[in-house]
């Protein structure tokens, strides 16, 4: 039997602008693309709050992927709402709209059936807040975190001051970039460890991903696909495709942690080919296997 996995972060509305096209009402956030990813491997428990325009078929959907609701609180306003336009270069966003809903003043409190779970994923959310419910789970194996530009800027000290419970940061390299102050990913790497964090993962869009710890460095390229359609939910499908097959597999030595890494890389590579979460929806576990042999056989040399 796996162990559960448990998500704190946003859950959304995403209206969503690439160089492919547009759409409106796209569900999302932080932590519904990680529990869905995460999903294909281990049971996972989903805590963030909705507001009440949250469809019930959306309810049914997660459900059906066997992501437990029970922390998906429904409070009175509406649902986090973010408006992204990408660049001809995907590798670049702007955030053009952000309506914060039920979000606003939202205090988690972690039911008494999930602070037993041993895996954790702190999302894309305040750090102060993250740290509040990293300290109401009862003997979490393994932590992880999300952050980015606006919390190191605006809550660096609250960041700071998490890090050493990180067993695995997961940034982009312009946010590892502006946490560390170095501009070269090896050395910013190594600032953060210097921090705290256990392992940190660097996630370079296109490019791949390179994990760091004190004794390691392991480099994956992203899948080579002919169309990235929609970047959307890449970095949180990632790792909760890498936390699920730890989970999952319930090692975590460095070579089921590689392993792990290539399974997020992989999960990574299905969500960027349509618009949100759309692919994810009729993914099945075969096709995640295919293209995990495919990477293989794609780094093998
Ligand atoms: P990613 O592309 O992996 O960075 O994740 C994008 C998701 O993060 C979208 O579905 C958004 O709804 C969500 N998101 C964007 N900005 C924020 C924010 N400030 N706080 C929480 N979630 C956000």
């Amino acid at each position: 039997m796996s162990d559960a996995i448990a998500v704190i972060g946003s859950v959304a509305f995403d209206t969503l602008e690439t160089p492919h096209g547009r759409a409106d009402d796209e569900l999302g956030g932080s932590a519904l693309h990680f529990a869905v990813a995460a999903s294909f491997f281990a049971p996972v428990h989903l805590v963030a709050p909705v507001g009440e325009d949250f469809p019930a078929a959306a309810r049914t959907y997660l459900a059906g992927r066997g992501i437990d609701l029970a922390g998906l609180e429904t409070r009175p306003g509406t649902t986090f709402r973010w408006h992204g336009r990408y660049h001809e270069d995907m590798n670049r966003r702007d955030t053009l709209h952000l309506d914060l809903g039920v979000f606003a003043g939202f205090v988690p409190t972690v039911a008494a059936a999930v602070r037993a779970a041993r895996y954790v994923f702190l999302g894309n959310i305040d750090p102060a807040l993250q740290r509040r419910v990293l300290e109401q789970f009862t003997a979490p194996v393994l932590v992880g975190l999300d952050t980015m530009n606006h919390w190191i800027a605006e809550a660096r000290p609250a960041l700071e001051a998490i890090l050493p419970r990180i067993d695995l940061l997961v940034i982009n390299d312009q946010e590892a970039a502006e946490l560390s102050g170095e501009a070269n990913v090896t050395r910013a790497a190594r600032r953060i460890l210097g921090l705290g964090a256990r392992a940190v993962l660097v996630k370079r869009g296109e490019y791949g991903a390179i994990l760091f710890s004190p004794d390691s460095v392991f480099a994956v390229p992203a899948f080579p696909l002919e169309q990235v359609f929609d970047p959307t939910g890449a970095g949180d499908t990632f790792a909760g495709g890498l936390l699920g097959y730890l989970a999952a597999s319930g090692d975590r030595s460095e070579r089921t942690l590689r392993r792990a890494i290539v399974y997020g890389s992989v999960l990574a590579s299905f969500v960027v080919e349509d618009f949100g979460g759309r692919r994810m929806r009729g993914l099945a576990r075969a096709e995640i296997e295919r293209r995990y042999r495919q990477f293989v056989a794609l780094t093998e040399f």
